[in-house]
């Protein structure tokens, strides 16, 4: 019998590669970047087994959320295996106990709860639906999960993001997300958490939960629609490859990868950590996340 040859690693993604660039370059980092990666792999393992969904969109509908300004995706069309969703939320908070990002107490409460399977679907159907504001008479984006252990969201979003991200991906090719001009996804409803200045100096947001991305104004407040230019503060990083944008009336902000005079593409899952400094500095002038 011969030996099999060993099996060579598997091939890492332009992410983790340039994750592990940037600990070495920005070694006070290091834990926030190993966080990130154990996510980020944990995460792709998990989406190479989710099937892409089929949905045929109806158009009429798709137009008339979009008037509404509600967003595409019932929880119905996420292709959720509910053994591999709970598998999933097991892994996100472990990794996260492990990072120190949850506390042992709040780790318990949700692990608890991913093992009641009673308890946790309903939880987590009603939370996206609530969240999405995708039903009409939804009460829009409510964000409140009365009673939920610290953390709970922080682990249901990134648990569901490799399923989710799978719907977005299957519906973003077939609607005209131009004329979206909502701060919030139109694919899941979510706020955005990052976004890129493109080479043409356009403004395109990423959504926090499902990773789609659309074009928004640059100067306009996505979190409450503020449009007035004196009322938006927006520095960048020393280098000019990162911008914050805050907003004087709500007094949120959100970070950008400015691409005009880049290397590379955007990265969500680096820039938002290669920019963990600029949190700081934005918080320092008393704006929120
Ligand atoms: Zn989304
Ligand atoms: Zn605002």
């Amino acid at each position: 019998m011969q030996d099999r040859p060993p099996r060579p690693p598997r091939a890492e993604t332009r992410e983790i590669v340039e994750l592990k660039q940037l600990k070495s370059l920005q070694p006070e980092l290091a834990s926030a970047i190993d966080l990130q990666l154990a996510l980020v792999e944990m995460q792709r393992r998990v989406q190479g087994r989710v099937p892409l969904p089929r949905i045929a969109l109806d158009q009429d509908w798709a137009r008339s959320q979009q008037a509404a300004g509600r967003p595409l995706a019932r929880f119905a069309d996420i292709p959720l295996e509910w053994t591999d969703f709970r598998l999933t939320l097991r892994q996100t908070a472990d990794i996260l106990l492990r990072f120190e990002a949850l506390d042992r107490a709040d780790f318990d409460r949700i692990v608890a709860l991913g093992r009641d399977g009673n308890a946790l679907e309903p939880l987590v159907t009603q939370w996206y639906n609530d969240s999405s504001g995708v039903e009409a008479g939804a009460e829009p984006r409510s964000r409140q999960m009365a009673d939920a252990p610290a953390g709970l969201e922080q682990v249901l979003v990134l648990a569901l993001r490799p399923f989710l991200s799978r719907c977005a991906e299957a519906l973003s090719p077939q609607v005209d997300l131009a004329s979206w001009n909502y701060g919030h996804c139109p694919i899941c409803g979510w706020e955005a958490d990052f976004a890129v200045i493109t080479p043409g100096a356009e403004r395109r947001l990423f959504c926090g939960r499902c990773v789609a991305q659309w074009s928004f104004a640059p100067l306009t407040c996505p979190f409450c629609a503020n449009d007035d230019r004196a009322l938006i503060t927006s520095f960048a990083t020393r280098d000019g490859r990162y911008r914050v944008y805050a907003c004087d009336v709500c007094r949120r902000y959100l970070k950008a990868y400015d691409a005009r005079n880049a290397q590379r593409n955007v990265m969500v899952a680096v820039d938002t950590i290669a920019t963990l400094p600029l949190d700081a500095a934005a918080m320092q002038r008393g704006y929120v996340g």
